[in-house]
């Protein structure tokens, strides 16, 4: 399923004297099975943006597109139904909201409010717990007994029992220790990979857009001001400054390494490792070159 976003607008507090423009014009194209990272200083209109993709704000102007459901201004609730099913949205610390006595029934919740039989809810449940490493004991475990990691990944168990097949994640680390994110950040290259969803996520982090993402939106005063590889939006380090951006850490150090030996390396190392290979290589041609 693609979404496409063609010149969305949002106002809050429409025709109201707190009015407030966060989306204007707003171009953005979703394949899927593709993982996008959606960038941008804070106030630029990601979390706006975000809730436009499962039709939770309909667009003040312009249209949403997302699979076949078309949603603008005048659309009805009604017909939103089945867009949130199929995209799933894992909000800020999404363990606040778990609330059931048992990680088994919190997890089954979702699924038998759509009317999933309880059995099959309950089936799912078990399988998304080992889905997302969990020890199989957690499920009759109140999920407050849990760590903050094994919460956040209860969680997110519940957004995936809809079986969407699109996830939504804004700031999924945000609050976790470094190896916590990391797991979790791995955990959702994982999905991506083994069960194709399509990613979208909103994020600080330009290591994690860089590493994980293949399409790169950046969005800056509540507009869509650059899209592309990572390749392409990491490459051109003036107009990310322009929008208040730095690059990631790797991309920062390929420069340094490039002003030491005065020459570019060949290609732009978007990970650690991808600048290690670089290194290996420029090394090597230095060697050559003195033979
Ligand atoms: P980001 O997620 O990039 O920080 P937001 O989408 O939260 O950006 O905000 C975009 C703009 O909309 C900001 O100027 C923000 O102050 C404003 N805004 C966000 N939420 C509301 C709201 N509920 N009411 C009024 N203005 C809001």
């Amino acid at each position: 399923m693609d979404i496409s976003l063609q010149q969305v607008g949002y106002l809050y507090g429409k025709d109201t004297p707190f009015e407030k423009r966060a989306l204007q014009g707003v171009d953005a194209t979703i394949r899927s099975g593709s993982y996008s990272a959606i960038i941008g200083h804070t106030g630029s209109g990601k979390s706006t943006l975000l809730m436009h993709l499962n039709g939770l704000l309909k667009p003040s102007e312009g249209v949403v597109q997302i699979g076949k459901t078309t949603i603008s201004a005048g659309t009805k609730a009604k017909g939103l139904k089945d867009v949130r099913r199929h995209v799933g949205i894992v909000f800020q610390f999404p363990e606040h909201q778990l609330f059931e006595e048992t990680v088994e029934k919190d997890i089954m919740f979702g699924p038998m409010n759509f009317g999933v039989p309880e059995e099959e809810a309950r089936k799912r449940a078990h399988e998304l717990i080992a889905l997302l490493g969990l020890p199989p004991e957690v499920a009759q475990k109140s999920p407050f007994d849990l760590s903050g990691g094994q919460m956040r990944r209860v969680a997110i168990a519940g957004v995936l029992a809809f079986r969407p097949s699109i996830l939504v994640l804004d700031e999924p680390t945000a609050g976790l220790d470094p190896r916590g994110r990391q797991e979790i950040m791995e955990l959702f290259h994982r999905l991506h990979v083994e069960e194709q969803l399509t990613m979208i996520l909103v994020t600080h982090s330009m290591e994690d857009a860089s590493r994980y993402a293949d399409n790169i939106i950046v969005m800056h005063d509540g507009r869509s001001v650059l899209s592309g590889t990572p390749q392409e939006v990491f490459g051109d380090e003036e107009k990310l400054k322009s929008f208040r951006l730095g690059l990631p850490r790797s991309v920062k150090f390929q420069r340094d390494i490039e002003k030491m030996i005065g020459r570019p390396l060949q290609t732009l190392a978007l990970t650690e490792e991808q600048l290690a290979e670089a290194i290996v290589q420029a090394t090597k041609e230095e060697g050559d070159r003195e033979c």
